[in-house]
């Protein structure tokens, strides 16, 4: 039977992105009989203006039945100046957390042939393979008591809570060293355990959880350390699992040490392998419509869908196979271009890229 999966464009530049990563998984469709069937589906700012809120009960639903989605991105000024409760971003939390995706998975790999797109020197990148575990369902950005109160004196207070039970990090815990078996078998688990009791927990669950993993190797790193080792010498790690605020920060600086953010896709799963897929940016409003967007990151989240949630190994390596080809052939997005590499538009790389699916 057909896989079925959800495609939400989203806002900016989603619906250039997501066609392109569409007209590859078309071709891989046709080229190998894959058994997959898409349909489109309305999220953030687009679902805003056709329905008044960002996450429409039809969505969600749609989102339910779906084997998997795939997503573009969200959010742009001409909705900023709504109401919290209804901007494009709430759609996107809003679905994270009623399908329960609370496992966030961030590759940055740094293709050799892009070496010089990274601010950092080549010896430091070349060969950069790590994956960033996030928490992306619970701590401090959905912790409860939250808000902004007045004191006594008169003075306003803001407060957000951090809270992790030992089952939210149990879950993610595994999802990092199951990742590592399949990659280098190290885990660095990211706490601020110097200071937050929340994170005491987090270090002594995730001791607990590797005792179930003795293939594979657990060290702890204090969050200001990580970040400092990640532009340091980011090749030390393999696996870094953390929680959601934050995985939020490290993994966007993990993505600069690529070079462009237009080049890394996410996955973010439930505890059945069913999950979301897109491109870490975000919608890119200062060059939505004007066809210069990468759509590597949403191909590539693409082939990330079909490993994780199709099982669909062969295609998933299909996919990144011919992003590499097109890389050699010297076809690069505004984005990630140098000297001596040719020009293409976003529709021009996926057309490239469905070509070298062949
Ligand atoms: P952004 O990632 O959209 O853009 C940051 C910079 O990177 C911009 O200069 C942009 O042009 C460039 N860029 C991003 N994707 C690119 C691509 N594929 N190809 C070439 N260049 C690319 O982040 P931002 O500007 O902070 O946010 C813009 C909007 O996106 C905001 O409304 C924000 O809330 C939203 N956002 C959405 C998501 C998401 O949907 N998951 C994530 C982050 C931000």
């Amino acid at each position: 039977m057909s896989k079925r999966i959800l495609v939400l464009p989203g806002d900016g530049i989603g619906p250039e992105i997501v066609t392109e990563a569409c007209k590859v998984l078309e071709r891989l469709k046709s080229l190998t009989g894959l058994a997959i069937e898409m349909e489109q589906g309305l999220l953030g700012g687009a679902a805003v203006d056709a329905t008044g809120v960002p996450l429409p009960e039809e969505t969600l639903a749609q989102a339910k039945a779906a084997d998997a989605i795939l997503l573009g991105a969200v959010g742009g000024p001409k909705w900023d100046a709504l109401d919290p409760a209804i901007r494009p971003e709430k759609g996107l939390l809003g679905i994270r957390s009623q399908l329960d995706l609370f496992g966030n998975l961030r590759p940055a790999i740094l293709y050799p042939q892009l070496a010089a797109a990274s601010t950092l020197k080549p010896e430091v990148v070349a060969g950069l393979d790590i994956l960033i575990v996030r928490e992306l369902t619970g701590g401090i950005y959905f912790g409860q008591p939250r808000g902004v109160r007045t004191l006594e004196n008169g003075e306003r207070q803001g407060y957000n809570t951090y809270v992790y039970a030992e089952s939210e990090i149990r879950r993610i815990a595994r999802v990092a060293f199951e990742s590592a078996r399949k990659r280098n078998k190290k885990v660095c688990s990211v706490d601020k355990a110097n200071v937050l009791e929340v994170t005491v927990l987090w270090r002594e669950v995730v001791e607990e959880v590797a005792k179930e993993y003795p293939d594979v190797e657990l060290s702890h790193m204090y969050v200001d350390n990580a970040a400092m080792q990640l532009v340091r010498d980011p090749k030390q790690f393999d696996v870094i699992v953390t929680g959601n605020m934050f995985g939020d920060i490290l993994s966007d600086a993990a993505a600069m040490l690529t070079g462009s953010i237009g080049m890394l896709p996410s996955a973010s799963l439930d505890e059945q392998g069913k999950g979301m897929y897109e491109p870490c940016h975000g919608s890119a409003p200062d060059i939505a419509g004007q066809g210069v967007a990468n759509p590597l990151a949403t191909i590539l989240s693409a082939a990330m869908m079909l490993r994780y949630s199709l099982g669909e190994e062969a295609a998933a390596q299909r996919i990144e196979v011919a992003v590499s080809r097109v890389l050699d052939q010297g076809l690069r997005t505004a984005d990630i271009q140098s000297a001596n590499t040719r020009r293409v538009s976003t529709s021009e790389m996926g057309d490239a890229v469905a070509a070298a699916l062949e």
